[in-house]
C-alpha cells in the first residue's frame, strides 16, 4: 500500500469533520479560548463620541491662535456637554467628549491660557488630536465573526462593545485512551522490567486542554480484544470524539483496528509523515475515531498535523490550520526520506532572520526532541538540504 501524504490524510479528515456543537451562553469573563457560535455585530460605535486624544483646548480651526475666552472645562466622563460657540475655546482633557462645533484640540503645550483666555502658538490643523466616533468600531460592523477562537483581546473588544455574554459552542468532550499492556500510570511504586510509565494520556490531556477542549480519560486499556471493545464502546457513548494511542500497528497486540471495525468503521492509513506512521480514522457508532500511534513523539507530531484540524474543525473553529514560518536550516539532510519529516528543532536569531538547529536525537520514541524543542521542520518527501537552506517551521507554541 503506497503511503497516503500528509496534505491527502488531512483533506480527508476535515472532509469527514461535521461541525454541530450546541450552543451555550457564558458569561464574557469565561470566555477566554471559546469559540464564537454567531457572529457579534457592535450595539455601539466605539468610541460613542468624538473624545479628545490630548489634555488641552478644542476650538474652531478658523478660530484658532486666538486669543479666545474658554468658556467651559470638559473632563473625561462628563456627559452634558454643550455646543462651542464661535470665536471661543474649552479646556477639555483626554478621553473627554469634544463639544459639537469644535474641530481641533491644541495640547496645552501649545497654548497659553491667562486670565481666562487662551492664546496658541502653534499651527492647527483641522481634525488634530480628535478621536473620531467609531474609528475603533463602526456602529452595526461585525466585530468578531462566528467561528473565533476568542482570544484575550478579543475579550476586551467584546467589553468595549457592551456585551457581558457571548455565544459560543460547548466544548468537545474528548475521550483518552492508552493502549498497552507495558503502561504503568505515573505515581505508582516502581516499574518491572518491561514496564513504562504512561506518557501519552498527559501529552494528549495537554493538547485537548490547549485547545480549550474536556478530557475524558479512558485510562489504560490491556492488550486484549474484549477489554478494547468494552473501552471503545464506553468512550464513545460518553464522548464527541474518540482518540487512542498504540495499538494499530499490524502486530499481533494491536487490536483497536480489528475491535473499531466491529463496532463502526475504519480506515487504517500508512502516512508518509515522520515520526509517525500508522493512523487510524473512522468511527464508533456515530462518534469519530483516531487512532494515533503508540510512540510519544508520533503522537505528539500526529495529534498536531491531523488530529488536531480534525478537533477544530469539529469544534466549529473556521480558520484551523497554523501557518508556518520560514527559518534557515542549521542542519543538512543527505539523504531524501519517503516521508514528510517534522523534524525537532530550536530557533534562534542570526542576522537573516530565524535559524534552525536540529534537535541532536530524533528518534519516535525520544519525547525530550518535542520538550526540548521550539518547532517542527517540515522536510517534504524525497527533498534534501544543504546549510542555509530555507526550510518551512511550524511553532510549537501555536500547536499546543
Ligand atoms: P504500539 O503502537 O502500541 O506498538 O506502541 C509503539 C511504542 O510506543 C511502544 O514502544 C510502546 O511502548 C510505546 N507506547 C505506546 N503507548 C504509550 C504510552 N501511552 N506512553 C508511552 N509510550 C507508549
Ligand atoms: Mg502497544
Amino acid at each position: 500500500m503506497p503511503l497516503l501524504p500528509v496534505a491527502q490524510a488531512l483533506e480527508r479528515v476535515l472532509a469527514a469533520a461535521r461541525p454541530g456543537q450546541p450552543v451555550v451562553e457564558v458569561p464574557l469573563i469565561d470566555a477566554m479560548g471559546r469559540v464564537l457560535a454567531k457572529d457579534v455585530m457592535a450595539p455601539v460605535a466605539v468610541p460613542g463620541e468624538d473624545n479628545s486624544a490630548m489634555d488641552g483646548y478644542a476650538l474652531r480651526c478658523a478660530d484658532a491662535v486666538g486669543p479666545l475666552p474658554v468658556v467651559a472645562r470638559i473632563a473625561a466622563g462628563d456627559t452634558a456637554v454643550a455646543a462651542l460657540p464661535a470665536g471661543a475655546a474649552v479646556r477639555i482633557f483626554t478621553g473627554a467628549t469634544v463639544p459639537r462645533g469644535a474641530d481641533a484640540v491644541v495640547m496645552q503645550e501649545d497654548c497659553q491660557e491667562r486670565e481666562g483666555v487662551v492664546s496658541v502658538c502653534a499651527p492647527v490643523r483641522r481634525g488634530q488630536n480628535i478621536r473620531p466616533r467609531g474609528q475603533d468600531i463602526a456602529l452595526g460592523a461585525t466585530v468578531l465573526p462566528r467561528g473565533r477562537v476568542l482570544r484575550p483581546q478579543d475579550m476586551g473588544l467584546l467589553a468595549s462593545v457592551g456585551l457581558a455574554s457571548v455565544r459560543v459552542y460547548r466544548p468537545l468532550r474528548v475521550a483518552v485512551l492508552s493502549t498497552g499492556d507495558e503502561l504503568v500510570e505515573p505515581g505508582s511504586a516502581g516499574l518491572r522490567p518491561g514496564q513504562l510509565y504512561n506518557s501519552n494520556r498527559y501529552t494528549l490531556a495537554g493538547l485537548l486542554q490547549s485547545l480549550g477542549m474536556t478530557v475524558v480519560d479512558g485510562g489504560i486499556v490491556p492488550d486484549d480484544p474484549a477489554a478494547t471493545a468494552r473501552a471503545l464502546a464506553d468512550a464513545a457513548a460518553g464522548a464527541d470524539c474518540v482518540i487512542t494511542s498504540g495499538g494499530v500497528s499490524v502486530g499481533e497486540e494491536d487490536h483497536v483496528k480489528a475491535q473499531v471495525e466491529r463496532l463502526g468503521q475504519l480506515d487504517l492509513w500508512k502516512l508518509a509523515i515522520k515520526p509517525g506512521k500508522p493512523l487510524a480514522f473512522g468511527r464508533i457508532g456515530d462518534t469519530p475515531f483516531i487512532g494515533l500511534p503508540g510512540n510519544p513523539t508520533s503522537v505528539f507530531v500526529t495529534f498536531c498535523l491531523v488530529a488536531r484540524p480534525f478537533l477544530l474543525k469539529l469544534q466549529g473553529v473556521t480558520e484551523p490550520a497554523a501557518a508556518p514560518l520560514e527559518a534557515a536550516a542549521r542542519f543538512s539532510v543527505s539523504r531524501p526520506g519517503d516521508r514528510q519529516d517534522y523534524l525537532r528543532v530550536t530557533l534562534s536569531r542570526g542576522t537573516h532572520g530565524l535559524q534552525a538547529h536540529r534537535f541532536a536525537n530524533q528518534s519516535s520514541g525520544v519525547l525530550s526532541s518535542v520538550s526540548y524543542s521550539d518547532a517542527l521542520a517540515v522536510i517534504p518527501p524525497g527533498v534534501t538540504i544543504d546549510e542555509g537552506d530555507r526550510v518551512q517551521v511550524l511553532l510549537l507554541d501555536q500547536l499546543a
